[in-house]
């Protein structure tokens, strides 16, 4: 095969296209990975890097506990330790949030994954910077922890290189060439790049690669804020605290460097047109201002929590843009408009955590059109021609919707069960 031809083509080097290239070089294709600026740094260089394996459903969280078994085949093969396996917590104050982890922790169990209810005093020891007397259940994942989202993205890098895998960073994709309506192809400033198989795993910008080839793709880029404390003497954070999600006040974390993470899920975020930023945007560089209404919210949230941290605390803050879907669950495989178009984007939050599984997802899809998973949640195309999801404005309302009800809504089947009777 000649340089610029080969089994498939990625868009995309964020964690999402670096996973599925590692994963099917592994299965012996050939792969070449287009990223438009440097490996790793769209949405991926400013995630917070926690890995927390549950989720409101069995085949979610069971995916996520794949997911981190192949971070540990990762390390091995990468010869890296990328994983600080801290174990995390939920905590509940309300009666319907503590029903929640109720109701989560029977689901975690009957599907093996390692989840306990953790006495309010021992979570007082674990976390003593915390505020805990309010509480009244916390669940505790003690296999669940964080990594450093770049190492992460290294590590696919690394051994996809070893195996093959071609990248091709400074390589927007600007075209996508087309045989009827079957791929053949992309242009690029570096010239035609040929494949069968394209993958779209552009994470905020994929809307934008869809509409090369006039496809709507219901996903939209939203902004996101978290802080993080420097070490403070007073409320000092060990390194292995476990991670933490209070949801109910919309705020999650885990310790960094002696202090604190903190993050927010909130009812309000900035929202961002993608094709109005400059082609050679670069994530790294947005920066949060010190009167930005969503740090202001993300403190005062925080602070329900953690009693110490306020506007004066000593603190960095990190800003960057995430890929929204109407109902916060990714987009994996292809549409029925084009054939040999593939879908990997939209994981609203949870692309660091979801990746490892995702790329063994998006190989099967491709190399045996089917996947050892359940993933009838996640298919591509579940929204295609259905009204209300074709039109940018109301995509962009479903996602933010989406997006502020996501920490606010309550998981677990007594919540589930409540919905459906209309409660
Ligand atoms: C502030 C913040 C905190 C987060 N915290 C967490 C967390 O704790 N845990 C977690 O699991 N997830 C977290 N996330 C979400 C996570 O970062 C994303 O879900 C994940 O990185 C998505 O990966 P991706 O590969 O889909 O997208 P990206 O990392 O954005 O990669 C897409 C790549 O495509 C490239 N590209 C775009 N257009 C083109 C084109 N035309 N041609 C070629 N290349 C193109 C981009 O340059 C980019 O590098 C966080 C996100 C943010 C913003």
């Amino acid at each position: 095969m000649s340089e610029n031809t080969s089994d498939i083509i990625i868009i995309g080097g964020g964690v999402a296209g670096l996973s599925t290239a590692m994963q099917l070089a592994k299965r012996g294709a050939s792969v070449t990975v287009l990223e438009r600026e440097q490996i790793g740094n769209g949405s991926t260089g400013r995630a917070a890097g926690l890995l927390g394996q549950l989720r409101g459903t069995a085949e979610h969280t069971r995916m996520l506990m794949d997911g981190v078994e192949i971070v540990k085949e990762l390390e091995a093969r990468a010869g890296v330790e990328i994983y600080v396996q801290t174990g995390s917590v939920r905590v509940a104050e309300t009666p319907e949030r503590a029903q929640e982890l109720t109701d989560l922790i029977e689901m975690g169990q009957s599907i093996n994954f390692d989840i306990s209810e953790m006495p309010i005093d021992e979570l007082a020891k674990k976390m003593p910077y915390m505020r805990t007397d309010d509480l009244t259940t916390a669940c505790w994942c003690p296999t669940d922890g964080h990594l450093q989202p770049a190492e992460l993205a290294s590590a696919f890098h690394k051994v996809g290189r070893d195996l093959g895998v071609h990248y091709e960073t400074q390589c927007p994709v600007t075209g996508v060439l087309l045989d009827g309506n079957k791929a053949r192809g992309v242009q690029t400033p570096k010239g035609e790049f040929h494949a069968p198989i394209i993958v779209n795993a552009a994470g905020p910008w994929s809307y934008l690669v869809a509409g090369l080839t006039d496809t709507t793709l219901p996903t939209a880029a939203l902004g996101h804020v978290y802080l993080t404390t420097q070490p403070d003497p007073e409320n000092p954070v060990d390194r292995l605290s476990p991670g933490f999600r209070n949801r109910h006040n919309r705020v999650y974390g885990r310790p960094e460097n002696g202090g604190l993470l903190v993050g927010i899920y909130a009812e309000d975020c900035a929202e961002f047109d993608m094709s109005s930023l400059p082609p050679d945007f670069d994530m790294s560089s947005m920066k949060a201002r010190r009167d930005d209404l969503h740090l202001a919210m993300l403190i005062h949230a925080a602070q329900q929590r953690f009693r110490w941290l306020n506007e004066r605390t000593p603190m960095h803050v990190t800003t960057g843009i995430m890929t929204f879907t109407p109902d916060g669950l990714p987009f994996c495989g292809q549409l029925p408009d084009h054939e040999g178009l593939f879908y990997c984007t939209g994981f609203s939050g949870h692309g660091i955590v979801q990746s490892p599984a995702i790329g063994v997802i998006m190989s099967e899809l491709i190399l045996d059109g089917k996947s050892s998973y359940d993933i009838a949640s996640i298919e591509a195309d579940r929204f295609w021609e259905i009204p209300g999801f074709q039109d940018r404005t109301e995509i962009q309302q479903r996602c933010y919707k989406m997006q502020s009800s996501y920490y606010g809504r309550v998981e677990g089947k007594t919540a589930a069960a409540a919905k459906e009777v209309g409660e």
